[in-house]
């Protein structure tokens, strides 16, 4: 049998994807139902990738339940583009942008920002080693700020945002790249939401931004054409040739979430009960796993922690592989482990990763 064997993959992003999404791709990649031709070969301007890229609007409508004052674009450039579009665009003549900085893609953000207009930092959590969140009542907020800009989830440090920061009539801008579809999200108290595909919402290759329609009339026209999100809104993300492939899988991807899952409540429900499986083990094995992140400022996604030592944390990087538990490595900025644990990560995967890391300890103690 040419039967391939999946593996729990733990990577932090491109990441696993639900199994039924991938099949529809392989089942449809030859040829479309009804188009007769690859997804990978029709015009972005026929009829049948307009419905396409519609249709997957519609389900991120649906469940983001994204309201008549948003707007979604669908972008290229991953998240490290709109490090510079938010600033080039939302950054105003005389005014400064804040920037919480919670982990390392907060500060990379802020260190593009930088280049384009002042930048003051609302709170900085390099003191802590970025393992908790602040307060609402340490930020320190400038109300005549041009925007206000947060990572909900930071990817590499394991610390996420679960509800929403108050910043008054600044327009809050928030990097969902790794959590994206994670959990509802109030898209009305936000300015602008962006997320590169690739961990939580499809492919590498595509960018979604939501941004709020009033914030559109900021950008300069002088800009280069790309920067300028006005050129693609009023484009409908066609300004240029979008990233059809990745713009098609991210549908069936918010379809999987409405049908197979039951929508973002659903979701959010699942990702705690699998998170937790993993952060019981750790807290019941305080004497040799060490969470980096504090409880209450845990993430759904990213579940890091170190072991006792660099010999055993390299023992347990092999013996997960041997139990085809893959890609638990940590980033090579921090080092330890980390456990991607994004939508598309069975329960199933989950609790092979905690089984075997009780017996670890047992085995290692
Ligand atoms: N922000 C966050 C929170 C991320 O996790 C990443 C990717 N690891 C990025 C931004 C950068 O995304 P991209 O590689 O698509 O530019």
């Amino acid at each position: 049998s040419n039967a391939v064997q999946r593996v729990y993959n733990f990577s932090a992003g491109p990441a696993v994807l639900p199994l039924p999404v991938l099949e529809q791709v392989q089942r449809d990649l030859i040829a479309l139902p009804g188009v007769g031709s690859s997804i990978l070969e029709i015009s972005h301007r026929s009829s049948h990738f307009i419905d396409i890229a519609n249709d997957a609007k519609a389900r991120i409508t649906d469940l983001l339940s994204i309201p008549d004052t948003h707007e979604i674009l669908f972008l290229q450039g991953g998240s490290r583009l709109q490090f510079s579009m938010i600033p080039m665009n939302l950054l105003e003549e005389g005014k400064a942008a804040d920037y919480v900085l919670t982990g390392s893609w907060g500060k990379n953000a802020k260190k593009e920002a930088v280049k384009e207009g002042k930048v003051q930092v609302a709170w900085d959590g390099a003191e802590c080693k970025y393992n908790r969140l602040p307060k609402q009542s340490e930020l320190k907020l400038d109300p005549t700020a041009s925007y206000v800009h947060m990572t909900s989830n930071e990817t590499i440090e394991g610390v996420q945002f679960l509800d929403e920061i108050e910043a008054g009539d600044v327009p809050v801008v928030v990097d969902c790249s790794s959590d994206i579809f994670c959990r509802p999200l109030p898209v009305d108290k936000y300015g602008l939401i962006y997320a590169c595909a690739q961990k939580n919402a499809g492919p590498a290759g595509v960018t979604m931004v939501v941004i709020r329609k009033d914030l559109l009339a900021r950008g300069d026209a002088e800009m280069p054409g790309y920067m300028l999100y006005r050129n693609h809104a009023e484009a409908d993300s066609m300004w240029n040739t979008p990233p059809t492939f990745a713009i098609y899988v991210m549908g069936l991807v918010a379809k999987w979430l409405q049908e197979d899952i039951g929508g973002l409540a659903a979701m959010e429900k699942l990702n705690r009960e699998k998170s937790s499986l993993l952060y019981d083990v750790i807290d019941n094995n305080a004497d040799f796993y060490a969470g980096h992140a504090e409880k209450e400022s845990r993430s759904l996604m990213n579940v890091t922690f170190r072991l006792p030592d660099a010999d055993v944390e390299k023992k347990f990087f092999a013996a997960a592989e041997e139990q085809n538990l893959t890609n638990l490595k940590g980033h090579r900025s921090v080092g330890g482990v980390r456990a991607s644990v994004y939508n598309a990560m069975p329960l199933a995967g989950v609790r092979a990763l905690a089984d075997f890391m009780q017996q670890f300890a047992e085995d290692n103690k």
